[in-house]
């Protein structure tokens, strides 16, 4: 596995697994497959309701601790953020049955978000959590974070795949040292993506599928991915993806399909933050 290493020193693999949408009862036995077939690296939030699944799984996979790379998300929390956020981290590490996350993000662009921080900063400061970061911030809002707080978001989680390639956000992540990491690498599927002459094309060039080639893309870019799926023939694909080279014409015939929107939602709509800043998890 290749890794990243990021603004603070830890090392962070290039391709994960994402357990979203994964139900509950089904995310032990999916995470139990992804081990065997090689991930380590796992992305998991409070929101998605399924981190004592995950936490199971790797329990059992027997895979060392200092192997496995961690991620889970804060939601958006009530005021007083700051003790709120470290109970609702102190919830995910006991679901989660570890004694320290890898990665601890800050899910949402919303609420208290400075207070939130802090309490982020003091877990890493801890020890608790190796490194933070943030999702979903566009780049005035990481911009503000990062020039108003002590510590530099390790790394931003955005909506990234090859119709939405965020390069601008790319650009100004790297200036700034903040690892960018893709959510959504296949759009969900969305668009045609699984069936887009472009990639088709390109795969048959490498004797690889249009899964690989998205994946590979963004790998090259520099992007972290983190692939979903519950197929574990589909998992096993997503993880070989380390024995070809996108040429640069190839690079570039996919940085034509760009549109520069996103296919899910911008979190700077009206809509979007009233709705996300007004939901609160049970528990
Ligand atoms: P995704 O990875 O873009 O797409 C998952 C979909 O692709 C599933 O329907 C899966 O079906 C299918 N698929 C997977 N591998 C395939 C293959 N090789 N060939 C054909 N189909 C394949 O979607 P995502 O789950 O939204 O994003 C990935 C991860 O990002 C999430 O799991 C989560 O960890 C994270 N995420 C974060 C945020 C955030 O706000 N921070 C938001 C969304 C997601 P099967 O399962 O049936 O294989």
């Amino acid at each position: 596995m290749e890794h990243v290493t990021l603004n603070n020193g830890v090392r962070m693999p290039v391709l994960g697994f994402g357990v979203y949408q994964i139900p509950a009862d089904r995310t032990e036995q999916a995470v139990s497959q992804a081990l065997a077939a090689g991930y380590r690296l796992f992305d998991t939030a409070a929101a998605y309701g399924n981190e004592e699944a995950v936490g199971r799984a790797i329990r059992a996979g027997g895979v060392p601790r200092e192997e496995l790379f961690v991620t889970t998300k804060l939601w958006v929390q009530d005021a007083p953020a700051e003790e709120n956020a470290r109970r609702a981290f102190e919830t995910s590490l006991r679901k989660l049955g570890l004694d320290y996350l890898d990665l601890y993000l800050m899910h949402q662009p919303y609420g208290d978000v400075y207070g939130q921080w802090r309490a982020m900063e003091a877990l890493n400061r801890e020890g608790l959590a190796k490194a933070i970061g943030v999702a979903n911030f566009s780049p005035d809002r990481l911009l503000d974070l990062t020039f108003n707080t002590g510590i530099t978001p390790a790394v931003n989680q955005i909506e990234t795949h090859v119709f939405f390639q965020r390069a601008a956000d790319h650009a100004l992540m790297r200036e700034h040292g903040v690892q960018h990491q893709s959510w959504g690498g296949f759009a969900e599927g969305k668009n045609g993506l699984f069936t887009n002459p472009v990639l088709s094309a390109i795969g048959e060039t490498h004797g690889k599928s249009v899964a690989q080639v998205a994946l590979r893309w963004l790998i090259q870019r520099g992007v972290v991915a983190i692939p979903k799926s519950v197929s574990p023939d589909r998992m096993a694909q997503n993880f070989d993806v380390f024995d070809f080279e996108l040429t640069d014409d190839q690079m570039a015939a996919v940085a034509a399909l760009d549109t520069g929107e996103t296919l899910f939602f911008d979190h700077r709509d009206p809509e979007m933050v009233t709705w996300l800043s007004k939901r609160r998890l049970d528990g």
